[in-house]
């Protein structure tokens, strides 16, 4: 037996009815009507017996909900199937699946958004943690936020019989959550209404006493508005457009905005109403001329104040609202606000960016609501222009250039665009960031250290007891809590391994009876061609120095060939033009003990310009045109110290060349020979790799500038079956 009066049946039938007229006219087919009648049947059967405080029927809201979603906001069938279905999983026994039996998954999709919403706003936790959510949903569907706007309206419209304490929260939400989401999206008059309302419960005097002075000078105000109109209407009347000219008087909250803010009574405003002339019929090709031909006739009238003309028909604001503003100085010396706009731009202005597909065309196709609704999230992350307003009562740029991803257990966590496995390893500690190996997406992919997350990503990262940090991690992280705790770890490894290679050298010594001091360690960096001892003890202890030769090193006076390393010229203030003007003077010398080093990214040799960088750790040298260089000149502030190779001593360059060709017997030992024999030049690794005849491989190799790399590498490419040979400049 039904729970619902006859009385009650009729007058959703009436409601029905209403709601029909207002969907868009285009999309009336029997299928779609048969869906709104399936789904307006279905509501009323699943709310039937519940009742709002207030005493009606539960029913009554989703019907108001749809109709605001069409009519006000001009929503399809797609989101009136929706909106009449939106509590119906929250407040029923109805489960999603039900729906999706029922209707389909897009429409189970949406009311699942929607549900989510409900319950993330019943939480705890902040209101920004809330919005974050929002956003996220929206990314799978902009109509969810629609449709939550409807919703929220048809609440605030109805909250007379809401405890005090409730009407006060839900105001607050819609102030700083729903206002600005409303004007955000264009939405001009849900978001004045919405503010109109958080007035009327949060200061019910003000409201009344606004609401009841505008009614009470509306006699006044339409006097005034007729003296101000009636020359222009002559005027625009002669052109022969089809025009509306409107005095609609500003928002409540707006006046309640301007009394505060410049602490004036409500008689002391003069800009209460703002004259808004609306063209019909224009051809679009034609707004723009015709728009200013109006401000014309506008400002023949009146002089208008010239800091106070706003064009946004030639650059529309971020969120479609396009219009011609101008403030002139009406009878009595009064300001007015004038606004022109054709109907296009007014529906616009009233609707927000649903009124644009109306215009594009009249097909009315899911295809093309789509892609409103895509830019309309676009809009939404994007806020490039003019979301002053917005910003500042909501700071949304927090947000736009970041993913949300969740952690297996389902915590939300915000992590800039672009961040990788890495990086969230990093954010969950980086104690996990060190021992990461990859990670598995979603529960099914498994995917490298350097996969680029995407928002709404589950994230389990796969850690390994076995794994260290490298270096080369630092090109895979972007946030700063990463780079910090990996350069710190790498850091204090690098300490460790140090420490360790010195000790390995010391013992290894110790048997020979050879002490390692000061003199020892610089014999140790001549033999072993390093240039500093820290980087001999740490490739010590990676076992990458050949601890044979090393009694036979410490024992080895300085040999004159490679006895001393090149000398870098450091110059001080001014910077020299070229060789000829390069001399002692001004210069710093470095000697071999100086604290310098060769960047790795690039490996500058002797006859490549260069360029220093000045730390706390020694001067970095780059090649001048090194994009890790440039990019330190352009983010950071180390100091960046011009530089030249000097000619007076030789020193011996580690540098690797990649070799090409095609493998034939014997070649691997004619290329060795003719690099140690021939040339007399030492290699210090060598890796070949062969297949289908075709071969790569690389020689690490000791080199004094670029001449003698050149020459040799020209004797390398006369070699019968070598194909290419070239410089490679990252070595590790
Ligand atoms: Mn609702």
């Amino acid at each position: 037996m039904s729970k619902y009066t006859e009385e009650e049946k009729a007058y959703f039938e009436k409601e029905y009815q209403d709601l029909l007229r207002l969907c868009p006219k285009g999309r009336k087919t029997e299928d779609n009507l048969a869906m709104i009648r399936k789904a307006f049947d279905f509501a009323c059967h699943a709310h039937e017996g519940q009742r709002r405080r207030s005493g009606e029927a539960y029913i009554i809201h989703p019907i108001e909900v749809a109709k605001i979603t069409a009519g006000e906001i001009g929503l399809g069938t797609k989101s009136v199937i929706c909106a009449l279905l939106h509590d119906v999983v929250e407040d029923t026994d109805y489960t999603l699946e039900d729906i999706e039996m029922m209707f389909d998954k897009k429409v189970a999709q949406i009311i699942d958004g929607l549900t989510k919403i409900k319950s993330a706003l019943k939480t705890k936790t902040e209101q920004a943690e809330n919005f974050r959510k929002m956003i996220l949903t929206l990314s799978e569907d902009a109509r969810v936020i629609l449709i939550k706007l409807a919703d929220r309206l048809h609440n605030m419209r109805t909250m007379d019989a809401m405890p005090q304490h409730k009407q006060l929260k839900i105001s607050a939400e819609t102030r700083f959550l729903f206002a600005p989401l409303a004007h955000r999206l264009g939405l001009y008059s849900i978001k004045t209404e919405l503010e109109d309302l958080c007035l009327k419960y949060e200061n019910p005097v003000i409201y009344k006493e606004i609401t009841q002075k505008l009614k009470d000078s509306e006699e006044k105000r339409q006097h005034y508005l007729n003296r101000f109109t009636i020359p222009l209407m002559i005027k625009i009347e002669s052109l022969g457009i089809d025009y509306h000219i409107t005095g609609r008087p500003k928002s409540i909250a707006s006046i309640w905005n301007k009394m505060k803010t410049k602490n004036v009574v409500f008689e002391d405003i003069y800009d209460i109403f703002a004259v808004r002339v609306i063209l019909y019929n224009i051809p679009v090709e034609d707004e723009k001329t015709i728009s200013w031909k109006i401000y014309s006739l506008v400002t023949d009238l009146y002089q208008p104040n010239p800091d106070r003309l706003r064009d946004w028909i030639s650059t529309p604001k971020e969120n479609g609202y396009e219009a011609l503003h101008t403030t002139v100085m009406g009878p009595e010396g009064r300001w007015v606000e004038v606004q022109v706009r054709t109907g296009r731009m007014d529906e616009i202005a009233e609707r927000g960016y649903a009124a644009h597909w109306k215009y594009k065309g009249h097909s009315p196709e899911e295809g093309q609501l789509d892609r409103w609704m895509e830019k309309l999230r676009e809009t939404l992350v994007n806020p490039h222009q003019d979301p002053v307003e917005f910003l500042d009562s909501f700071k949304l740029n927090l947000y736009t250039n970041e993913i949300y991803v969740f952690t297996p257990k389902g915590d939300l966590k915000r992590i800039p665009q672009g961040s990788t496995v890495l990086d969230f390893a990093f954010e969950i500690h980086s104690q996990v960031g060190i021992k990461t190996v990859g990670a598995k997406i979603n529960n099914h992919k498994t995917v490298s250290l350097d996969y680029k997350l995407a928002s709404g990503d589950q994230v389990q990262i796969i850690t390994s007891e076995k794994q260290e940090p490298q270096a080369e991690w630092l090109d895979y992280v972007h946030t700063a809590k990463a780079k910090n705790g990996l350069r710190e770890m790498l850091k204090s490894e690098r300490k460790k391994k140090i420490k360790i290679g010195q000790k390995i050298a010391e013992d290894a010594l110790a048997e020979a009876g050879i002490k390692l001091e000061e003199g020892i360690v610089r014999r140790l960096l001549n033999g072993y061609r390093q240039s500093n001892k820290q980087e001999l003890f740490y490739k010590m202890a990676l076992g990458q120095m050949d601890l044979s030769k090393l009694v036979q090193f410490a024992q080895k006076k300085r040999e004159n060939r490679f006895l001393r390393y090149w000398k870098l010229g450091v110059l001080k203030d001014k910077p020299q033009e070229d060789d000829q003007a390069f001399d002692d003077k001004g210069m710093l010398i470095l000697d071999d003990d100086s604290n310098y080093s060769i960047a790795p990214c690039c490996n500058p040799i002797p006859g490549d310009q260069i360029i220093g960088f000045k730390s706390s750790s020694g001067i970095a040298i780059h090649k001048y045109n090194c994009e890790r260089a440039i990019y330190m000149q352009a983010n950071t502030n180390a100091e960046i110290i011009k530089i030249k190779w000097t000619k007076k001593r030789e020193q011996s360059f580690l540098v690797r060349v990649k070799l090409m060709g095609f493998d034939r017997m014997g070649l691997i030992s004619d290329i060795t020979k003719l690099i140690s024999e021939d040339l007399n030049v030492d290699m210090r690794t060598v890796h070949f790799d062969s297949f289908n005849k075709k071969f790569e491989g690389f020689i690490d190799l000791y080199t004094h500038n670029t001449n003698h790399l050149n020459n040799l590498m020209g004797d390398i490419n006369k070699i019968k079956g070598i194909k290419s040979i070239e410089r490679v400049e990252k070595m590790d």
